[in-house]
């Protein structure tokens, strides 16, 4: 409640009256909202209304597995054991919501990197592509790409998930996520910038890559390994998802283990506010 991520007040549905706070054995949380009014005692569970409501799951544990998810180098696996979470799934389950947070988070806040006096790299990692069955028929399954752009200075990211990464398909995602000055180092640089003068677009200039720059981009993506494996055989939506999430933690890097919790009720209150 002193997070408000539970509601700090109930009003009963039959009397429309607030409700009393008080301590019961009967629910996993050992605490409910009951009625005052001795002819009603309408009760209802804590977590209504939140981001906790039809889990059934102690809430002293669902925090852990918040602060296990929030750390970013927890695995599943791993939560499960320190928690003795013997459930299948229930990690898991929760995990993904928190995922799915970081998709809407994402979605309400745009990443844009870059602008004037910084330089981009182009981040670009094929993640699953057309296979061969024994025959040599060629499966028709889509080459998927994370794609993207790394500040060499800053190190903030923007990715995507796209199916081509020509300069064509790609300009109009750059143009989206680097601000205004930008200078782009890739080695497709005439071409970006021959579709620049082609559109009358000065925004972004585009250079011909020099010096070491190379470990900036296999940083990223050793980074991203954990996710990247995750990310292979799963649906359209799931490897969105573990993008945004990858990318939500990535902008919070810096933070220490209780600031990195904190960003995650953050994240749930942003949602699932309850004042
Ligand atoms: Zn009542």
């Amino acid at each position: 409640m002193t997070y408000g991520l539970l509601y700090k007040h109930q009003i009963c549905n039959r009397c429309n009256k607030p409700m009393l706070f008080a301590i019961t054995k009967k629910t996993i949380d050992e605490c409910w909202w009951r009625c005052a009014k001795k002819s009603c005692r309408l009760t209802k569970r804590v977590r209504c209304g939140s981001f906790f409501k039809d889990k059934h799951v102690p809430l002293n544990k669902c925090i852990m597995i918040i602060y296990y998810w929030s750390l970013n180098d927890v695995s599943q696996a791993t939560t499960e054991e320190i928690l003795k979470v013997s459930s299948t799934g229930v990690v898991m389950s929760w995990f993904g919501m928190l995922r799915d947070l970081c998709t809407r988070w994402i979605r309400d806040h745009p990443i844009q990197i870059g602008g004037h006096g910084h330089t981009v790299l182009i981040a670009k990692n094929l993640i699953s592509h057309r296979k061969r069955s024994r025959n040599g028929v060629v499966l028709p399954l889509n080459e998927k790409w994370v794609f993207g752009a790394i500040d060499q200075d800053t190190k903030e990211t923007f990715l995507v998930e796209v199916y081509e990464t020509n300069a064509e398909t790609s300009l109009p995602i750059l143009l989206k996520h680097l601000l205004p000055g930008t200078t782009v180092c890739s080695k497709d640089c005439n071409e970006y910038n021959k579709l620049m003068r082609a559109t009358d677009n000065q925004s972004i200039l585009f250079v011909a890559p020099t010096g070491p720059r190379k470990n900036i981009v296999e940083n990223l993506w050793r980074c991203m390994t954990d996710k990247l494996k995750r990310m292979r055989g799963t649906s359209d939506a799931n490897t969105l998802s573990y993008l945004d999430e990858f990318l939500w933690h990535r902008q919070r890097r810096n933070g220490d283990r209780s600031t990195c919790f904190q960003k995650a009720l953050e994240l749930i209150r942003t949602y699932y506010p309850c004042s």
